[in-house]
């Protein structure tokens, strides 16, 4: 591999030896490093005093097929927490209507569901449009992956081939990313974390589908987390403008330019200088901020502003699950949105900007009592 040391050259230059996690090229660019970072996906109970085991936090572009992928730390725990936000059951709808409107849903069939550690089902809304459940491993008309399930897969190219040999004949597959074209533009360093192994741009999953028999034939952007896909594929088709649309959308952000993907590197530092100095000059003036939403991007967003719970005094979140819990790699505690309103907090920094009017609407208190929202990746 070719190492890009951009902000830790140690860190960089120790770097094991990478296989891309589809074509198995070993030729890339180490395009995004956060050092060492605990799991974004393990919430330790409050009583656990920590440390919390640390495992380095990279993304690899590889020059050969385009995925951007997690190198290294394979082997991380995950414990399915969460509550599905509004935010994304309301995206399944537009992108359901899409589908029929398209003519790439079939009005009866089988369908199979790939399960996704974050939650969240398509099958009730497949099941009313009228596709049944398929009986255990059998193929189906449709198989769908529009939880982000797939990116959980280490073997990348195991996965993919996976979900193509389970098409029955004509079938189509549904695919569903936050696209790295969006957090390239974004400046989404943070979509970065342990248990993620794959981030695509439509222009890589494209030659990926390719690569295991599967022809793209259209995809949806949609605004979701600064850009969503939706995208279908079939055994053959001729690809439709709306992808080419998507596909020209994700070239022109540079997701195949090591150069320009590592622009995330540059984000890291004043993302993190911005959050500090904002909770610094807030407790200085004798404010209290707390957060909303324990998500697993706020994990390392904490953990390289170095926020501990004098800064920010607790993060809330609609998660029974998850309450009573701490934040990863910090001593700040996530508690009820109850408690939340209770504290009455000056400031309360949304770690999901896409659940501003969600999270507005569900605790008007907040704001009612003079509280503040403000988006805690402001400073990218
Ligand atoms: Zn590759």
């Amino acid at each position: 591999m070719t190492a890009s040391p951009r902000t830790d050259p140690a860190a960089s230059a120790a770097a094991p030896s990478v296989a891309c996690r589809f074509c198995r090229s070993t030729a890339g660019d180490l395009v995004l490093d956060l050092g060492d970072q605990p799991s974004s996906e393990l919430f330790p109970p409050r009583a656990d005093p920590g440390p919390d085991p640390l495992l380095p936090l990279r993304m690899w572009l590889c020059a050969g097929c385009g995925l951007a992928q997690l190198v290294g730390a394979d082997d991380v725990a995950e414990e399915p927490l969460g509550t599905e936000p509004a935010a994304l059951a309301r995206q399944r709808a537009t992108a359901l209507q899409r589908l029929v409107a398209d003519g790439v849903l079939p009005p009866g069939g089988t369908v199979a569901e790939y399960p996704s550690p974050h939650g969240g089902t398509w099958l009730p809304e497949l099941g009313a449009h009228g596709l049944t459940p398929v009986d255990g491993d059998g193929p189906a008309d449709v198989v769908v992956d529009a939880c982000f399930g797939m990116m959980h897969a280490p073997d990348q190219r195991a996965a993919l081939a996976e979900r193509a040999a389970r098409l029955a004949p004509g079938g189509a597959l549904l695919l569903q990313y936050h696209c790295l074209g969006a957090i390239v533009d974004g400046l989404q360093w943070n979509a970065l974390r342990h248990g993620h192994y794959a981030y695509y741009s439509t222009p890589a999953m494209v030659g990926m589908l390719g690569e295991v028999g599967l022809s793209a034939i259209t995809a949806h952007r949609y605004p979701l987390y600064g850009g969503t896909v939706l995208l279908a594929a079939r055994h053959s088709g001729v690809p439709d403008a709306a992808l080419a649309e998507v596909v020209d959308g994700e070239e022109g952000s540079g997701v195949r330019d090591p150069e320009v993907v590592g622009t995330l590197q540059r984000s890291v530092a004043r993302t993190a200088t911005w959050l500090r100095g904002t909770l610094e000059a807030e407790r200085a003036a004798g404010r209290r901020v707390y957060g909303y939403c324990a998500a697993s991007r706020a994990v390392a967003l904490l953990r390289v502003a170095g926020l501990d719970a004098s800064l920010l005094t607790a993060v809330a979140d609609a998660s029974p699950d998850k309450q009573g819990r701490r934040m990863p790699g910090t001593d700040i505690p996530i508690i009820a949105p109850d408690a939340l309103v209770a504290a009455r907090p000056d400031v309360v920094l949304l770690f999901v900007s896409d659940l501003a009017d969600e999270v507005r609407a569900a605790l008007p208190e907040i704001e009612a009592a003079g509280g503040r929202w403000v988006d805690a990746g402001a400073g990218r």
